[in-house]
């Protein structure tokens, strides 16, 4: 019991250094390449994906601002208002021409004097100060600044986004005489925005200082306002905070964890708003994580096993040691008692006669004294090479010590024991042992049946008395008793 406790002590010591040692670094590897895939997407991948889509912004706005510019300052179109905008093909003309050159979405010139708005297909129409889809051009003709770029929300297609650049032109004088500008597609900027989205699942879309989105990438579904959206909601006021600064916020949506970083941008007026699922980026290397554990655990059941299996192997090996005789190979006293025990248990379940034959060699110690230790040695070890092959197999045949032996004869009464005690005891005197000189050994035997709800030791006694009684009346001879008196 106490060898099986401590079996399972140095097992359990293997077993939990293994899973401590494997939990440590896989864990360890984990939350490593957690942390890095967290900063990479707080620190690098959100920032630089807004950098990116700005810079994008504002070379594509940089042309069409240079454009407009230039058409403001044309003398043909100051001229041609100046001298009261006689020929409408003239000015459409030359807004066709723009328009086609630079690959514009559309090109436009509005009137401060006859407030007629001229594009390429003619005049659109008359601006009215009190319509606010003209809104734009009366605040165009107060601003302090050359001009201003306009994002027009029902121009503003969901992967198409259309922006106006209102420029104001002046006289020769520095009056206010119009406005006048290209309108142009962000398509590269589009373009940078479905990538995005499709190489690295980023959600990117614009917000208007209300919070409404204004508009998505391609794939992106993301309507009304961010206030009314589960998670987003979260963050929604902080995201609305006018600062041109990127702001890195996160917020929850349905367990998962979404990084978030929003900027102003100027030129729109909207916010941009890049995210990233991190939960769904972990998920391989949680996968990794669960592969790692499922080795590990595998390795430890593999390295159990293994250990199991030489302990095992050892510790029969060491039992085996610890319970034979080494000189003669027989069963030791220690073992004896053991298997006895087992028998004598078994005996409940099967009743059956059970006999014990106590045997000593006679005058051994004059063998040893004539011939020597080692030739004594010999001596036993032929004895006990006798008493094997006299015996059966569901005997038990054991060295008790010295020159001392002892036979239980299972399903054996004593008729039977003191027969075969008798046949050995005239095999023993018989037998030419390998001496140097021609020398008679004999035995002296005691034997008597096992008695029911005898003691193991009120039973050995009894065989030890009988034994001595062998020797005491002459020895090389067999002494038995019926019945206990
Ligand atoms: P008896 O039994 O007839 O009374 O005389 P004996 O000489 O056999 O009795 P005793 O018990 O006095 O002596 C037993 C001797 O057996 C003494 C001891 O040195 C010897 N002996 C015990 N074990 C071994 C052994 O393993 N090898 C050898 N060679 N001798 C042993
Ligand atoms: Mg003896
Ligand atoms: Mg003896």
């Amino acid at each position: 019991m106490k060898v099986f406790s401590e079996r399972l002590h140095l097992l359990i010591l293997v077993a939990s250094l293994l899973v401590l040692g494997f939990l440590t670094t896989s864990l360890a590897s984990y939350w490593v390449s957690r942390d890095e895939i967290h900063h990479g997407i707080v620190k690098n991948a959100l920032p630089m994906t807004g950098d990116n889509i700005y810079s994008e912004i504002q070379k594509d706005m940089l042309r069409p601002v240079f454009i407009s510019s230039q058409m403001a300052h044309d003398t043909f179109v100051r001229d041609w208002m100046l001298k009261g905008e006689q020929d409408t093909s003239q000015i459409v003309r030359y807004l066709t021409e723009v328009k086609e050159k630079n690959g514009t979405f559309t090109s436009f010139l509005v009137s401060d004097k006859t407030h007629r708005y001229y594009h390429p297909g003619g005049v659109l129409k008359e601006v009215r100060e009190s319509d606010v889809r003209d809104a734009w051009f009366f605040r165009v003709r107060a601003m302090k600044t050359p001009f201003e770029t306009n994002v027009d929300a029902d121009m503003a297609h969901r992967d198409r986004m259309t922006i106006f650049i209102n420029h104001q032109v002046l006289d020769f004088q520095g009056q206010f005489i119009g406005a006048i500008g290209v309108g142009v597609t962000l398509d590269t900027m589009a373009q940078l925005l479905k990538s995005y989205e499709q190489r690295f699942g980023r959600r990117i879309y614009f917000v208007n200082p209300r919070g409404e989105v204004v508009l998505t990438a391609q794939k992106t579904q993301l309507r009304g306002s961010i206030r009314d959206h589960l998670g987003l909601n979260q963050v929604a006021a902080q995201i609305i905070n006018q600062d041109t600064k990127p702001t890195q916020l996160s917020y929850q949506l349905n367990g998962q964890e979404i990084q978030l970083n929003s900027r102003f941008i100027p030129e729109l007026g909207w916010y941009l708003i890049v995210e990233q699922n991190e939960t769904e980026i972990l998920r391989p290397v949680q996968r990794i994580l669960l592969i790692n554990l499922a080795i590990s655990a595998l390795i430890t059941l593999l390295v159990l096993a293994v250990a199991l299996y030489s302990i095992n192997r050892t510790q029969c090996q060491l039992e085996q040691l610890a319970s034979t005789d080494a000189l003669t190979q027989l069963p030791n006293r220690q073992a004896f008692e053991v298997v006895l025990q087992q028998k004598l248990n078994e005996l409940a379940r099967r009743p059956r006669a059970i006999s014990g034959v106590f045997m000593d060699i006679d005058w051994f110690k004059q063998i040893n004294d004539q011939f020597g230790h080692a030739q004594g040695d010999a001596v036993l070890q032929e004895f006990a090479q006798l008493l094997r092959h006299q015996s059966r197999a569901s005997d038990v045949v054991a060295r008790w010590g010295g020159e001392e032996f002892i036979l239980i004869l299972d399903d054996c009464d004593l008729d039977n024991a003191v027969e075969l005690a008798e046949k050995l005891r005239q095999t023993v005197e018989q037998h030419p042992f390998q001496l140097p000189r021609q020398t008679g050994i004999t035995i002296s035997v005691g034997v008597t049946q096992w008695q029911e709800q005898e003691s193991s030791a009120d039973f050995f006694q009894r065989l030890d008395d009988l034994l001595y009684q062998a020797k005491t009346t002459g020895r090389n001879q067999v002494v038995h008793q019926r019945k206990p008196e």
